[in-house]
């Protein structure tokens, strides 16, 4: 049984209360790992470990190029033991191996985007009047908590992790008390790679206590959490206290439309990518499948033959391609919204039951799911469910595809399939959404900022926009002429 510790001022420590929760393997329901589950004291600890570490000025004075040595390190070590991690993230999430091998390269690549741009250039000037000139400088904004979901358990810690250190701030990370096991497989590379004690700390516990203490202290300058819009408000609140600086990546409802011109079997192949990749439980999913009328009929047969040859089965059989919901909970959640769907009166035309035949019986297994004949009101087009479950919706023309596209209280993707550049143009300068795809859907990109308008949250991750969020900016002023203003005559 593996134990898993917390990472402490470069000290693996089990919880004050010595307490453990237990880590559940989604595909068997076997537990593999105990994982100490710390609670405010533990976090008030870290917290105050990282804020001595911040003011003593060691990593944020550090020079950048050094600072972007141990990052580069960190990407080298994480590529040497890619084979243990993804197994491990497997396990623990349940998501085909194919994906988590896909998570951790990434996850090393994140490393080194951010490692390169620790030496970029990141201040300017400004000509203002003489004698004065004007410059900004970029500087750490200090402690920062960082709060991860479970759906990409490693992923997530990176984007967050990686721009937070280059950047020169200290941290105290959080993962979800579901998933922690590659997070500790992480701050074990931190360690082996000799960044100092106390810039980097891992604390594990519930979002309740843990990570409300992340939020709420004062000793916390920013906060960069990424997961539901509900807990999202709830650390926006806490958050108030000292002001402190939030970044908040929240849920979707993603709209993919699909116009007639649209080359065919490229749409029905990025649908099925857009909802089951991840089994669904991606903050960007394409969850709303909006087909023009005249294709409705014939894209939807197409659709559900393919969905419906999908292999669901353990993340570790290489021939799956969908694998388990991430745990039990979260399961009865999505079979919940599944039946909410038929009293709801949409159609089920695909799936909607959870696998409990061929070895499957002890896992967390969904069939890919597709409801059609939707209508805007019903809580299945409206909420997020995290899960393998489509609604499909019908539209007419283009000024109706975007006002269903738009009619939710998110904002975070979309997508849009169509052979008209213009028109493909046209429908995303409409989108009130962060991040969009056109004749495509899901690719990211390290380089490219990632974050929703409306309630899919606050900041971007990832590119010079997510780096940015880590930063505080300076405005200096130098006075080229010393001597006095004058104002006052005596
Ligand atoms: P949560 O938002 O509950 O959890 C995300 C992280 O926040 C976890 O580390 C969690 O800890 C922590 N957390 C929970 N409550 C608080 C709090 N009050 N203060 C500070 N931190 C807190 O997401 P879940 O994982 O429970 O999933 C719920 C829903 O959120 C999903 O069904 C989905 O709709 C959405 N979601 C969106 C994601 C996205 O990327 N946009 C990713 C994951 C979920 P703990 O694990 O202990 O609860």
């Amino acid at each position: 049984m593996i134990q898993l510790k917390m990472y402490i001022n470069g000290e693996w420590v089990n919880a004050q209360s010595e307490k453990t929760r237990d880590i559940v393997n989604p595909a068997n329901g076997q537990v593999i790992a105990q994982a100490a589950e710390g609670d405010v004291e533990d976090a008030r600890i870290a917290i105050q470990v990282a804020r001595e570490a911040f003011d003593s000025g060691e990593w944020s004075d550090m020079p950048a190029v050094q600072r972007a040595g141990y990052l580069f390190a960190i990407a080298n070590k994480l590529e040497e033991r890619a084979d243990e991690i993804s197994r491990l993230e497997t396990e623990d999430n349940g998501k085909p191996l194919r994906e988590t091998q896909f998570d951790v390269a990434d996850a090393a690549a994140c490393f080194r985007y951010y490692a390169g741009m620790a030496t970029k250039p990141d201040g300017q000037t400004y000509h203002v009047a003489d004698p004065m000139q004007a410059m900004v400088v970029r500087e750490p904004v200090g402690v920062c908590g960082l709060i991860v979901p479970w759906n990409y358990p490693l992923l997530m810690a990176v984007w967050k992790i990686a721009p937070a250190l280059a950047a020169g701030n200290t941290i105290v990370f959080k993962p979800s008390e579901v998933t922690p096991v590659t997070a500790v497989k992480l701050f074990e590379i931190i360690e082996e790679v000799g960044i100092p004690k106390g810039v980097a700390n891992l604390i594990m516990g519930a979002g309740a206590t843990v990570g409300n203490e992340l939020a709420e202290s004062h000793f916390v300058d920013k906060v960069s959490f990424t997961g539901g819009t509900a807990t999202g408000r709830s650390i926006m609140k806490a958050a108030t206290g000292n002001i402190k600086k939030i970044s908040l990546e929240l849920g979707g409802k993603s709209p993919n439309i699909v116009f007639a011109d649209a080359d065919f079997e490229t749409a029905v192949d990025y649908a099925l990518f857009g909802i089951f990749a991840n089994q669904g439980q991606v903050c960007s999913a394409g969850s709303r499948l909006l087909l023009q009328d005249s294709i409705y009929d014939r894209f939807i047969e197409r659709l559900v033959e393919r969905a419906s040859k999908i292999r669901v089965g353990p993340g570790d059989d290489p021939s799956t391609e969908m694998g388990p919901l991430v745990s039990e909970v979260h399961m009865r959640k999505v079979l919940n919204y599944i039946e909410i769907g038929k009293q709801e009166g949409a159609k089920l035309v695909c799936g909607g039951n959870r696998i409990t035949h061929n070895g499957l019986e002890n896992g967390y297994f969904v069939e890919p799911t597709i409801f059609i004949d939707t209508t805007p009101e019903m809580r299945i087009v409206q909420e997020e469910i995290f899960g393998p479950v489509l609604a499909v919706q019908k539209f007419t023309d283009e000024a109706e595809a975007i006002q269903l596209a738009n009619n939710t209280v998110y904002g975070l993707a979309g997508g849009v399939f169509t052979q008209d550049g213009a028109k493909a143009m046209r429908v995303i300068k409409k989108l009130r959404a962060g991040i969009t795809w056109i004749n495509s859907y899901h690719p990211t990109y390290n380089e490219a900022p990632w974050g929703g308008y409306k309630q899919s949250g606050i900041g971007r991750g990832l590119g010079t926009f997510g780096y940015d969020e880590f930063t505080e900016v300076k405005q200096i002023n130098i006075n080229l002429q010393v001597g006095p203003v004058g104002w006052f005559e005596n």
